[in-house]
């Protein structure tokens, strides 16, 4: 594996890999890596792709400056899972390498999906995801990138950024199943967070998410979802938000007709989890 701290020297070595016919995926992470990132990277590798892949914590899409000055950094032990899992390059970038001083800030026109769920209580959250993701995508211009389902709307958001930079003929998209813990809990870089009593009831989440699917007919969406909202609060979490969500564009739903997926965010003392689940 071969690692690179500059942006200058990975998008040569990258562009001079694609002028030989590799097809180059790529996987940008915030490192503290876990079996999710893993199984982001195999896809890559599957697909015979140079696979490349970014840590790096981004300070701008921190919307909770105690988040990001608590985010779990185990580097070490990433670049060891990392070479286990044979990527093929890591792009380990400094804050000013990203963020150079000439860069011009953008702002993202991301609509309505900037404003609802996630970018509702993270405000500034998406706009400093799009910042890193434009960054990153001009550095290494892939063939594909890997996103996990884990983050859905993220990954609306990030195909969204793709519309917008005009990289949909370029760029394609790949979304990743979300990887869990035997319990169910979304394996997440925060869980290394969690105290014994928080990592037991942190999978309540996912088991919410599972009864709303199994009781998606006999009752009301509504009443699917206080129900929920409740039984976490009633297990010590304070909650963000329920939701059940057309699954195309996040937009509340009405009813059962369509493709639906159901969401969730809660905190469990200073540790803010979030999951979904298809529904259909
Ligand atoms: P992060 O390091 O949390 O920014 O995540 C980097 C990428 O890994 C994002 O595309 C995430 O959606 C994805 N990811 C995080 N957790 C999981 C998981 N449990 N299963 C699959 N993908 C994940």
């Amino acid at each position: 594996m071969i690692i690179f701290k500059k942006a200058e020297a990975l998008s040569e070595y990258l562009h001079a890999q694609k002028n030989s016919g590799r097809l180059i995926g790529f996987v940008p992470t915030m490192g503290a890596l876990h079996a999710g990132h893993q199984s982001l990277i195999q896809q890559s590798k599957q697909a015979g792709e140079l696979c490349t892949c970014s840590i790096f914590i981004n300070p701008s899409q921190f919307n909770n400056q105690e988040d990001f000055k608590n985010y779990p950094i185990t580097l070490e032990k990433d670049i060891e899972q990392l070479f286990t899992a044979r990527c093929d390059v890591l792009f380990l970038p400094t804050v000013a390498e990203i963020y150079p001083p000439l860069l011009q800030q953008k702002s993202y026109d991301l609509g309505h999906l900037e404003s609802i769920l996630e970018g509702k209580f993270r405000p500034g959250h998406f706009q400093g995801v799009c910042q890193v993701v434009d960054r990153l995508l001009g550095i290494t211009m892939p063939h594909r990138l890997y996103l996990g389902q884990k983050d859905y709307q993220q990954c609306l958001i990030i195909r969204k950024l793709i519309h917008l930079c005009g990289w949909e003929e370029t760029i394609t998209t790949q979304v990743v199943p979300t990887i869990r813990e035997t319990d169910g809990l979304a394996m997440s870089s925060r869980n290394l967070r969690l105290d014994a009593h928080q990592r037991k009831i942190a999978p309540y989440i996912y088991r919410e998410l599972l009864n709303i699917r199994e009781n998606l007919h006999t009752a009301s969406l509504h009443q699917l979802k206080e129900r929920a909202r409740v039984s976490l609060m009633k297990d010590g979490f304070q909650v963000d938000y329920v939701e059940i969500s057309h699954s195309s564009d996040l937009q509340t739903a009405e009813d059962t007709s369509s493709s639906l997926i159901g969401l969730v965010a809660a905190s469990i003392g200073p540790i803010r989890l979030i999951d979904n689940l298809l529904l259909h």
